[in-house]
C-alpha cells in the first residue's frame, strides 16, 4: 500500500536576486525551501532533508514547521555558512544567469533522512549536488509503491554529470527545463531530448518551458499543461521548484501514482508556480493559502475548457 509521506532533499539558501526592475538583496531561497512550500498545499507528510549554516533564520525554519513539514532532517552547521545563489534575470525573464554559486555547509553535507521518512512513497530529489541526492536514496527502505522525481540544473550537468547520470538511472519521474533538456541530451529538439532521457531512465519526462507550459513525455502520448497567463511576472525564482512541490505533493496524497495522478499533479504544480512568481523569493507561496491555491487551480480548468 502506498502511503503519503513524501521526502524532499533540496538546497535551503540565501538568494540574491536582480531582475530589470528590482532588486531583492538577501532572501530566503533554495530548492527545497520552494518544493516544501508548495507541496504543503496538499494532504501529505512531508519531511525536508538539507543543511543550513549558523546565519539562517529560526524564523525562515519556522516558514517550514508552520506548514507541518517535518524538519528534524534540516542539520544546521554551527559556524557553518548558507549556500547562497545570485542570479540576474534578462528583459525576457525565460532567461537568467547565475552570477555566484557559493555551496558553503553543502560542501560537506552528509544527508539524513529520518527514520520515520526511510519508508516514503514519494521522494522528490530536488536541485543539489547529485552525490547527496544518491545518499538519500542509499538511505531508502524498500517501497514497492515508491516514486522518486528529480530536478536538476545544468551547474550539476557541468560538474558532476556521471554521478548524475547514475542517479537519473533510478527515477521514475524527471522534471527539467528546455534548454537542460537539450543540454543533457546533446539534442537540438525537445522531443528528441524527451526521448534520450527516457532512455537514461525515467519512465515520465516533464520538460518546463517557463511561461509557455510544461511538456510530459511518457510512451507516445506527450500531454501539454499551459501555464497560467499572468500580468505580473516579478521574480521567476523558485518556479521550477514550486511546480515539483506542487506535483510531489500531490502524488504523495494519492493512493497511486500513474499516467493519470501524474497528469493531474502537472496541473498542481503549474498552480504552485503561478503562485510563485508573482513577488520575490518565496513570499508569494507564504503567503498564499490553501484557498488560493485552489483558486488557481480553477483558473487553470478554466483556462483548458470550451465550455463556458
Ligand atoms: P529555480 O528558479 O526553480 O531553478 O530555483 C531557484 C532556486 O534554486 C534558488 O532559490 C537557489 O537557491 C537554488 N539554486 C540555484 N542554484 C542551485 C544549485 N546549483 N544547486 C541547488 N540549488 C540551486
Amino acid at each position: 500500500m502506498k502511503n503519503n509521506k513524501l521526502v524532499i532533499v533540496g538546497t535551503m539558501a540565501f538568494d540574491e536576486i536582480i531582475t530589470p526592475t528590482a532588486e531583492s538583496g538577501k532572501i530566503l531561497g533554495g530548492a527545497a525551501t520552494y518544493i516544501g512550500l508548495a507541496a504543503a498545499f496538499a494532504d501529505a507528510d512531508i519531511a525536508a532533508v538539507s543543511v543550513v549554516g549558523e546565519d539562517f533564520l529560526q524564523e525562515h525554519l519556522n516558514l517550514l514547521t508552520d506548514r507541518g513539514i517535518d524538519i528534524s532532517g534540516v542539520e544546521q552547521v554551527s559556524g557553518g555558512k548558507s549556500f547562497y545563489w545570485k542570479g540576474k534575470y534578462h528583459d525576457n525573464m525565460n532567461k537568467r544567469d547565475t552570477l555566484d554559486t557559493q555551496l558553503n555547509v553543502l560542501a560537506d553535507f552528509n544527508p539524513i533522512v529520518p527514520e520515520k521518512y526511510r519508508d516514503a512513497s514519494i521522494v522528490m530529489l530536488g536541485n543539489l549536488d547529485p552525490n547527496v541526492q544518491q545518499k538519500v536514496l542509499d538511505q531508502l527502505a524498500p517501497n514497492p509503491n515508491r516514486t522518486v522525481l528529480l530536478d536538476t540544473m545544468n551547474f550539476w550537468m557541468d560538474l558532476q554529470l556521471n554521478t548524475l547520470l547514475n542517479v537519473i538511472k533510478q527515477v521514475d519521474i524527471i522534471t527539467i527545463n528546455d534548454e537542460e533538456a537539450l543540454q543533457l541530451s546533446g539534442e537540438a529538439n525537445l522531443v528528441l531530448a524527451a526521448k534520450a532521457i527516457h532512455k537514461m531512465g525515467p519512465a515520465y519526462v516533464i520538460i518546463k518551458k517557463g511561461e509557455h507550459g510544461a511538456l510530459l513525455f511518457y510512451k507516445d502520448q506527450p500531454f501539454f499543461a499551459p501555464a497560467l497567463p499572468l500580468e505580473k511576472v516579478v521574480d521567476p525564482t523558485g518556479a521550477g521548484d514550486s511546480f515539483a512541490g506542487g506535483l510531489s505533493g500531490y502524488l504523495a496524497a494519492q493512493q497511486t501514482t500513474n499516467a493519470t495522478t501524474i497528469k493531474a499533479g502537472i496541473l498542481q504544480g503549474t498552480a504552485a508556480a503561478s503562485l510563485c512568481v508573482g513577488t520575490m523569493g518565496t513570499s508569494g507561496l507564504v503567503q498564499s493559502s490553501k484557498e488560493d491555491f485552489f483558486a488557481q487551480l480553477q483558473k487553470l480548468e478554466r483556462l483548458r475548457t470550451i465550455t463556458l
